[in-house]
């Protein structure tokens, strides 16, 4: 007997789940594309972006998803031959790098592993060594998707400062943004590459790139960008038609007008960092109880190194790879696969799963998750720690009791 029938559940990191009222501003007749509601709403858009990532500098919006955010980010900011220097923590810094060797431009990698965030130290260490000032920027993963390990901003611009190095500073935020506190100005951040379908809860199809006055500077000279990836008539012209290099995604644009409302003006960005914080603590609650017996682990140790949106975890013996498939076919949720931690043809491959939390996601979605997972723990016979229910509920009643 399967229980799957009523609402289904993806808690897989992106596409993460797209509320009705999101879905439903989407569903409308195309609007007129030269005069009248839509150009109107963008200037408000194009605001209201800018809250997103705090910052009063420059954002453009692209037709595509992170891939294409990361290629504009690329094009924009470097010449052929130029040097990055890439922090690494999981999968997705390779995945950055690998478009960026493709494009001509020679990445040094600094790789921190499958289970720590970059050590701020080290990318002083290599800006050091680099006398005559030949990197032009600093690229790194706020949260990787796939270790799920979350690095200091803060403290890497700290680290590129101390040096005297001129270094730009990009950062992929696309599973942190709008779920895990974030300050591209504060934190002196010159390029955040994000994209629709994580924290901004609408269907992929859109990638960002806000960016400071220096990397506007930096990309004046550039030689790698091409008309369509240039990033300054999308973040610094005036016609409407200039802001998407051509038709507006105009569906898009009315879902990002309901989603931006909903986390800036109803929520509040302080609040919807705080859920993410806290509905986090409720699922690493779970696997702390669950981790006492048996052979379960969560990725990251350190908590201040886990990223609040996404957690990869560990069950042994291939216990990840049934219990996603028993959420799936018996309980109508589906998590996320193991990415990186294994090739898919090596046993070991099943032993990973992570569990998202992003987006439009509250407690009892969060807890009906775990509720879920506690089960097919127990109707597969794999062995767990008792208590993890309980310890979830917890950590949301905390939350909650807690001051803004
Ligand atoms: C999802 C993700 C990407 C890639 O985005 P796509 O839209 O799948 O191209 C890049 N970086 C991070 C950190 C992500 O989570």
């Amino acid at each position: 007997m399967a229980y799957v029938s009523g609402r289904t559940y993806l808690a897989i990191p992106g596409p993460s789940v797209a509320p009705d009222r999101v879905l439903s501003a989407m569903h409308r007749a195309a609007p007129n594309i030269y005069e009248g509601e839509i150009v109107e709403m963008t200037h408000g858009i194009i605001a209201d972006l800018k809250r997103v990532a705090v910052t009063t500098q420059h954002v453009a919006i692209y037709i595509a998803n992170g891939h294409g955010a990361w290629e504009a980010a690329n094009a924009n900011m470097f010449s052929r031959g130029d040097r990055a220097l890439l922090a690494a923590t999981g999968r997705f810094g390779h995945g950055w790098s690998e478009h960026a060797r493709r494009m001509g431009i020679d990445v040094e990698m600094i790789d921190f592993g499958k289970n720590a965030p970059v050590d701020p130290a080290r990318v002083a260490e290599a800006l050091q060594a680099d006398t005559n000032h030949t990197i032009r920027a600093v690229l790194m993963t706020h949260v990787d998707t796939a270790s799920t390990a979350r690095s200091d901003i803060a403290a890497v611009r700290a680290a590129i400062d101390s040096t005297g190095h001129p270094a730009l500073l990009a950062v992929d935020a696309v599973a942190s943004l709008a779920c895990d506190e974030l300050h591209m100005d504060e934190w002196g951040i010159d390029v955040v590459v994000g994209a629709s379908q994580k924290g901004l809860m609408l269907p992929p199809g859109l990638g960002f790139l806000w960016f400071s006055d220096k990397a506007l500077e930096v990309s004046r000279t550039a030689d790698l960008v091409s008309p369509y990836w240039d990033w300054k008539p999308r973040g610094t012209g005036t016609e409407f038609w200039q802001f998407f290099g051509g038709t507006a995604p105009t569906h898009h644009l009315y879902g990002l007008r309901e989603s931006l409302t909903m986390l800036l003006d109803e929520e509040g960005l302080p609040n919807v960092w705080r859920r993410h914080e806290t509905l986090a603590s409720a699922v690493w609650a779970a696997f702390d109880a669950w981790s006492t017996t048996g052979n379960i682990a969560l990725n990251m140790t350190d908590p201040a190194a886990r990223g609040r949106s996404v957690t990869a975890a560990r069950i042994a013996n291939g216990g990840a790879g049934s219990l996603r498939k028993w959420l799936e076919t018996e309980a109508g949720v589906t998590l996320g696969i193991g990415l990186g931690m294994a090739l898919p043809t090596d046993p070991a491959y099943a032993d990973f799963l992570r569990v998202a939390h992003m987006g439009h996601v509250n407690a009892h979605m969060t807890l009906g998750v775990l509720a879920t997972m506690e089960a097919g723990l127990q109707a597969l016979d794999i062995p767990h720690g008792s208590g993890a229910l309980e310890a979830a509920a917890w950590a949301i009643a905390r939350g909650a009791a807690s001051k803004p």
